[in-house]
């Protein structure tokens, strides 16, 4: 039991056997045997340990409330097994918080995920799904603008969105469902901080792309491609495309994509997507576009300005309410932050309302 926390700790710190072992002062057997079970470390090695790992010591005793099941990754072969388990476990602890906090609730401020539409039965052509973001905008009370807060949206929603710090850029994505000790299944998307925010965005709608048409594709419809399709749809609507770039048009500026790039949080490429898609330019225009555009090395980076990331604040701000309502304690509210409490004092009374201290 505290072997697993153990392994998992050091994993989550990312250090091997050995590099633990040189930190506390044992070898990498030692270690390897605390985390087997077959030794325990006295109370002095566990202080240590924690220390090692970055860790508090009584999250060695802590059990996991949640579960994650059927993760998948979204990786490139350079995001290995390691990477992935220590990824899984930051996620994990992470969606502990929130359902710890969510416990505090006596009725749950967060809807269970739900598109609230009547999803369709069969998805036989990528056109339709141009409708179901529709629809779902529709539902969801969106409009034709554009979603400021896309995590926000769909963690209000039920859908927990974790942006977790992961430097291996081989990492693209992680979905899960989370099963708590009660029962309850959240779906889980994770996405990395360190991209720019029109990638985090397009990762977000196309997992919830995912989320909605798993299952009703047609066996010749391309899934990834369906979800990529129900992404440009959902972060740009149709009729948001055509009012703004005009029915039909013989090319287009890339001042006119940057723009919108930077009003819908859709890049530049998925934009031209979309003119091609609503039929704004046709196949060839789309094709000798995107030939330029590939031309001037902008498929790797676009020029100009990057999206904003996508800074969530709904978990912050449901703490608050949680303290506001005294469901929880001021300690318990720096502990769901992670914030000493020194400083929690501080910001709860906006004495310290330093923006980058939150970066
Ligand atoms: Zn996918």
């Amino acid at each position: 039991m505290i072997g697993d926390r153990i392994r998992q700790a050091r994993l989550a710190a990312g250090l091997t056997l050995g590099a633990l072992g040189d930190k506390v002062g044992v070898t990498h057997t030692a270690i390897q045997k605390y985390e087997k079970g077959t030794m325990t470390p006295p109370s002095s090695q566990l202080l240590k340990l924690a220390r090692a790992c970055g860790i508090r010591v009584e999250y060695f005793f802590r059990t996991h409330k949640v579960e994650l099941l059927e993760p998948e990754f979204r990786k490139l072969a350079t995001f290995g097994k390691a990477a992935q388990e220590a990824l899984k476990i930051k996620v994990l602890d992470r969606i502990e918080k929130r359902v710890e906090l969510l416990g505090f609730f006596p009725e749950s401020p967060l809807l269970r995920f739900d598109s609230h539409i009547a999803l369709p039965e069969r998805v036989t052509g990528l056109d339709q799904l141009e409708g179901l973001a529709d629809q779902v905008r529709d539902a969801w009370k969106l409009g034709l603008n554009p979603i400021g807060d896309l995590t926000d949206t769909l963690e209000t929603r039920g859908l927990l969105v974790i942006v977790v710090d992961e430097e291996n850029s081989g990492f693209s994505g992680l979905t899960a469902m989370a099963r708590t000790l009660n029962g309850h299944m959240y779906p889980v998307v994770a996405v990395s901080s360190r991209w720019p925010g029109d990638r985090q965005r397009f990762t977000l709608a196309h997992e919830l792309g995912h989320l909605l048409l798993s299952g009703r594709l047609d066996a010749q419809i391309d899934e990834e491609k369906a979800c990529d399709r129900f992404a440009g749809a959902f972060l740009a609507p149709k009729a948001a495309a055509v009012q703004l770039l005009g029915q039909s048009r013989r090319g287009l500026e890339w001042q006119e994509l940057y723009a919108l790039k930077h009003e819908f949080g859709l890049s530049m490429a998925g934009w031209l997507q979309r003119a091609k898609q609503c039929g704004v330019i046709t196949n060839a225009v789309h094709l000798a576009m995107w030939r330029r555009f590939s031309s001037k090395g902008w498929r790797k980076a676009e020029p100009g300005d990057p999206v904003q990331r996508e800074h969530p604040r709904l978990f912050e701000q449901l703490v608050y309410r949680a303290l506001g309502e005294q469901y929880v304690s001021e300690s318990k509210a720096a502990e769901l932050l992670g914030i000493p409490m020194m400083r929690f004092h501080k910001e709860r009374q906006l004495e310290s309302v330093d923006a980058a201290a939150h970066q």
